[in-house]
């Protein structure tokens, strides 16, 4: 790991980013010399980061290759926590998971009870190549220097909870800790190969990520782009309290608990989001009609944002997002209705194409980029030693 550091990241993003290239094109690309590139490359190659590929170019009778990051020099260890279980995943060094499984499991038990859970899944996922490091995603505020929550409004127990110095005496590897709804805007942008994306999660809570011109919008606080608790546009004559005690937030009319909630109110027993989608599907007209006002809650909402950010894409995911048209068509209508044509004319309201997966994957390219950033990524024993 130290070697990695060391090497340096221009020349290894190169790889990351472009693919297969050959002695000529990094030197073309990075603008370093014919030496600097030829000493980065055996770096690189010692340190298994890159692998010769052949068929490529040939100069002055040396035969020469092309070469490719080695994305399974090692690997990361990924865990998307959300209000009701987590996705857990083996994933390589270009963020694909390799192995995942799922658990069910509420994080208002505490961080004990569900990072014990998440380390008991990676356990059961045996990777088999050496852990590089660890990303953790949880539905809250996260102050990501600090990798603590901080204020978290359903995750009690968790405030300021040293999340990587518990890793301590399992791994010893940097840990990563973000916002679930963040890591899936870094997974969605990356994916799609856009600069200006908002990924929005809707699960039993509301949240949404924010990618603006490249970067990743965290706030003062950690909280920015927490929209379901920002203050619903429509609003019913009696006002609804929400979990996190105020009252009228957009998840209190949008959120999958409150949509539960509201079905539960009309003598309709739910146990999951996942069963306000099986209703749906099932053609249930008051579900219909519940989740067809979440999703005009969702656009007031999502409309604000663009008109904020001017995002290329919105991006849905989460288990309400397999609700399908019902949902979507209230998003859109919204966002179209109120946005300027020049906001929405190119403007893609979609569901991701990453699945359950898309939290890991985020989770994963984030941890790799600090690993590889060279930042001084404390490793979990030594944040212990500290505290
Ligand atoms: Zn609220």
């Amino acid at each position: 790991m130290q070697t990695v550091r060391a090497l340096g990241t221009d020349v290894l993003d190169l790889f990351r980013r472009q693919g297969e290239l050959s002695r000529i094109d990094v030197i073309e690309a990075s603008g370093l010399s014919r030496s600097t590139v030829n000493q980065r490359l055996t770096l690189l190659l010692d340190a298994g980061l890159i692998l010769p590929t052949g068929g490529g170019e040939s100069t002055g009778g040396r035969p020469s290759s092309k070469f490719r990051f080695n994305t399974e020099r090692a690997c990361i260890l990924a865990a998307d926590i959300g209000a009701s279980g987590f996705t857990a995943a083996v994933c390589d060094l270009d963020g694909r998971p390799l192995t995942t499984t799922s658990r069910t499991i509420e994080v208002a038990e505490g961080p004990e009870a569900v990072l014990a859970a998440v380390v008991g899944a990676f356990e059961e996922l045996a990777p088999e190549l050496e852990v590089w490091g660890i990303g953790i995603g949880v539905p809250g505020p996260v102050e990501f220097a600090a990798r603590r929550v901080v204020n978290p409004p359903i995750m009690s127990g968790w405030d300021r909870f040293d999340i990587a110095g518990w890793f301590a005496p399992h791994y010893d590897a940097p840990v990563v800790v973000e916002n679930d709804a963040n890591a899936r805007a870094i997974a969605e942008a990356r994916s799609l190969g856009l600069d200006n994306v908002i990924a929005l999660k809707l699960g039993s809570g509301v949240g949404a990520g924010l990618v603006s011109n490249g970067q990743l919008i965290r706030g003062d606080k950690g909280a920015a782009g927490d929209i379901g608790h920002t203050r619903s546009v429509t609003r019913d004559a009696e006002a609804r309290l929400c979990r996190c005690g105020n009252l009228d937030c957009v998840e209190a009319y949008a959120g999958g608990w409150a949509l539960r909630r509201d079905l539960e109110r009309v003598g309709i027993a739910t146990s999951s989001t996942s069963d306000v989608v099986a209703l749906l599907e099932r053609g249930d007209e008051v579900a219909l009609a519940r989740v067809r006002a979440a999703g005009r809650t969702l656009g007031d909402a999502v409309a604000t944002l663009v008109g904020v950010f001017n995002p290329r894409a919105v991006v849905v995911s989460g288990r309400l997002a397999e609700s399908g048209e019902v949902l979507f068509s209230g998003i859109r209508e919204r966002v179209y209705q109120q946005a300027a044509p020049l906001l929405t004319g190119d403007l893609v309201i979609a569901k991701t194409t990453l699945g359950d997966e898309a939290g890991v994957i985020g989770l994963a390219l984030e941890t790799i980029d600090t690993v590889f950033s060279g930042e001084e990524v404390a490793a979990p024993r030594a944040v212990v030693a500290v505290g």
